[in-house]
């Protein structure tokens, strides 16, 4: 019975969607979109994370997922075939923070890190596969040429880095948390941009993987609903396609990259095998998050047990979410933001490791790939001059 409510109300939402993207809401605004100059710019806590209302199916056990699983499965078979199964060829990466932040505008500052070879075969010596490399390419595009500006010379010379490592690259555009497709001028800069990234990288080999936008949401100015993302995310994959075939792009869960925002919310097109899908997962925020002050948090000492339900409860549930998408879709899910901010504040070092081991074993568990957050910074995995132990620890590194 619990199946059948389930494969209606799936039909009815991709119904809606499918509607709903047609013909994207919202009132046109003539606001002027400001470059995220700083961290506050991604309050997972303050704006995001700590007040979404997750789905009903919350908590649900493994044997009601695998069988929901199959039942969505069907249901999505009968109107669409899935596309043959892309397996994602990377498996444990790094983030690299920084260029997309305030630092950059006053030169490499902290972010000098970027500009040197050490970095990259420091990753690649240690076991990763992979980096996520996250641009905030306004920062790189001239509004009135609309072109890219010289500087992205900078970013062409940290991809030939990464690539030089052997490492795959996944370049996200990261930071315009408050983009609003209602706004003719911002949609169309936002797919301006992605069109001449993609033509600029056209030749780089398959190491080269695009992200299209980091954690968006419809909160502060934005209107990235999850109806709104998937307009935007069908506009955008095409244009990339005319120069890039077959490249790799990941697509955005709505609402943070939220891993409840998959089935029967997310549409991606069916006929395109080489399509991926980013969750994130921070849960539970007040201990990953403590004492970070962007996000609106004290620096007081949260602990983290693993056998405390109501503390791996979105844990748990985010890989049963993601194991349903990908079963009724075949379209792969990486984690690539998960981590512990463990400088400057009181967090309990064997509770960081716990957290991050808790993490990476259920993506060992159930086939995620995922990229840690992040390589030197305030989650850094390696800081001043060396591998964090207690981090890596975590990583099972
Ligand atoms: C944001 C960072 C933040 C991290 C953890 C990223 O997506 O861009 O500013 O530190 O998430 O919250």
């Amino acid at each position: 019975m619990r199946s059948c409510v389930r494969i209606l109300c799936l039909t009815l939402v991709l119904l809606l969607t499918g509607a709903c993207a047609a013909t994207p809401t919202g009132t046109a605004s003539e606001s002027e979109h400001k470059p995220a100059s700083d961290e506050t710019a991604s309050s997972k806590g303050a704006i995001g994370w700590d007040d979404i209302t997750l789905p009903s199916v919350a908590d649900v056990s493994e044997e009601e997922a695998q069988s929901e699983a199959a039942d969505v499965s069907s249901a999505a078979t009968s109107s669409a075939t899935p596309v043959a199964k892309l397996v994602l060829p990377f498996k444990r990466g790094i983030n690299l923070q920084g260029l997309d932040g305030a630092e950059y505008s006053s030169g490499w500052g902290n972010t000098a890190y970027l500009g040197q070879d050490e970095t990259y075969t420091n990753i690649k010596d240690r076991g990763f596969d992979h980096v996520r490399f996250p641009v905030d390419f306004r920062r790189y595009y001239d509004s009135s040429t609309k072109t890219l500006k010289s500087n992205m010379a900078n970013v062409d010379m940290i991809l030939d880095k990464i690539e030089a490592a052997g490492l795959y690259c996944v370049l996200d555009f990261h930071g315009w948390y408050n983009l609003n497709t209602s706004d003719a001028t911002q949609k169309e800069t936002f797919l301006t941009i992605w069109k001449l990234v993609a033509e600029r990288y056209k030749d780089r080999s398959d190491l080269l993987v695009f992200e299209l936008i980091n954690e968006p949401h419809d909160t502060e100015g934005g209107n990235l609903n999850y109806v709104n993302l998937n307009a935007l995310q069908n506009e955008v994959i095409p244009l990339i396609r005319q120069t890039n075939p077959t490249r790799i792009i990941l697509a955005a869960a709505a609402e943070w990259n939220g891993p409840w925002m998959l089935l029967g919310k997310l549409q991606l097109p069916t006929d395109d095998g080489h399509i991926g899908v980013v969750c994130h997962t921070y849960a539970p925020l007040d201990f990953t998050h403590q004492g970070a002050t962007w996000d609106g948090r004290s620096s007081n000492q949260v602990r983290f047990d693993p056998n405390n339900a109501a503390q791996t409860k979105d844990l748990r549930n985010a890989f049963t979410w993601i194991k349903q998408y990908r079963d009724a879709t075949g379209i792969p899910v990486i984690l690539n933001e998960f981590g512990v901010l463990h400088v400057n504040n009181n967090m309990d070092h064997g509770d960081a490791t716990t957290w991050l081991k808790y993490v990476t074993d259920k993506c060992n568990e159930y086939d995620v790939p995922w990229t840690y957050w992040e390589y030197n910074m305030s989650f850094g995995a390696y800081r001043n001059g060396n591998w964090v132990d207690y981090i890596m620890e975590g990583l099972g590194m």
